[in-house]
């Protein structure tokens, strides 16, 4: 089987061995045993934030659909790796929880979600989570509380330590039903009119950068990104920072990705960080441009209009 036909984004050749664990306990014994083979191995979730590459992976890819545990006490939801999004933000309705509504419709699974602090409509999961087990690469099995674990905007300390979310206990607030629902149904409503959905994506390629005070997807709109699409690999004409996978592999798709890093770079001094996650082998002479790094040069007669633009449509 190709790791295309189960991804959200549609791309990943084969691999060696796709396994999903059933339990925390099997997670670890799994990550014990890949640790004292050595084995190369990466994990896999949604794959909605993910390029899996086309070449064959010569290891071991880790998924998360048998740990799908859901319970709540009191006020309390209790939450597996495996769990989507949408699916958590549905059964707090059922009780009157409140404080996932955000999650409606945010593709992806709850372990990936606080690996990367996952945010949108004014929410964020850093927000929510009381405590977190975790899975470490040798398979020892680890407790955290919600401090010092989230770092700030997509950071969390999980991205650097490499270590397996397993489980989450979430805190969340007593609701209204009717009023959750509505504001589940307006982040949903949302992203289908920005038409989010209408192909394969994994979201923002890139993370929006701080320094220039400007949003990502408006720096690539304005470098004229949109010269790049293809028929196989489409820049979304509703948002700049969307890269649709209309047939691509990843190598077409990460190579668009790095010639819009290069436009905007170009044009305003601003050197893009990838979002998006490069799961597999990357061949080399990408491999050497993905991991490029240059320094900030901000062309501030380039930039500050935006900004102008930025806040008036605010
Ligand atoms: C249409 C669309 C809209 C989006 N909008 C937003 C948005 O508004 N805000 C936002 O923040 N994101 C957004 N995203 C990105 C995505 O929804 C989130 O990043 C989500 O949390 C990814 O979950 P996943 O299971 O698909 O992760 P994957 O893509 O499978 O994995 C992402 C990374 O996490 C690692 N990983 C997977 N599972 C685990 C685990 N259990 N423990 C540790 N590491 C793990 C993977 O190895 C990979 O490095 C959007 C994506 C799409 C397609």
């Amino acid at each position: 089987m190709k790791l295309s036909e189960i991804s959200y984004y549609q791309t990943g050749g084969t691999c060696d061995l796709l396994t999903s664990p059933g339990s925390v306990q099997e997670l670890a014994d799994l990550m014990s045993r890949i640790h004292a083979d050595q084995t190369p191995y990466f994990l896999l979730g949604a794959g909605s934030n993910s390029l899996v590459m086309d070449d064959h992976w010569p290891g071991i890819v880790v998924m998360f659909d048998q740990l799908k545990g859901l319970t709540t006490i009191d006020h309390q939801v209790i939450a597996e790796a495996g769990v989507s999004n949408t699916q958590l933000a549905e059964h707090c309705l059922v009780p009157g929880l409140s404080g996932a509504e955000w999650m409606y419709y945010l593709p992806g699974q709850l372990g990936a979600t606080v690996r990367m602090n996952a945010r949108c409509y004014g929410g964020e999961i850093s927000g929510i989570v009381k405590t977190v087990t975790t899975v470490t690469q040798d398979g020892q099995i680890r407790q955290y509380d919600n401090k010092g674990i989230f770092l700030g905007y997509k950071d969390t300390i999980f991205m650097t330590n490499r270590e397996v979310v397993a489980s989450v206990v979430l805190t969340l607030k007593p609701g209204e039903p009717e009023e959750i629902r509505k504001q589940m149904d307006t982040c949903r409503k949302d992203r289908e009119q920005k038409h989010q959905f209408v192909h394969p994506s994994c979201g923002c390629v890139f993370k929006n950068d701080y320094t220039a005070g400007v949003p990502s997807g408006l720096l690539l709109d304005k470098a004229g990104v949109r010269e790049f699409s293809t028929d196989q690999v489409e820049i979304s004409p509703w948002h700049a920072n969307f890269l649709f996978n209309r047939g691509a592999s990843a190598r077409q798709i990460l190579e668009t990705a790095l010639n819009m890093r290069e436009a905007v770079y170009e044009m305003f001094g601003v050197w893009l960080a990838f979002e998006m996650e490069i799961l597999g082998s990357v061949p080399k002479d990408l491999k050497t441009r993905l991991l490029e790094s240059r320094e900030p040069q901000l062309h501030e007669s380039e930039i500050a209009p935006l900004r102008i633009l930025f806040l008036s449509n605010q």
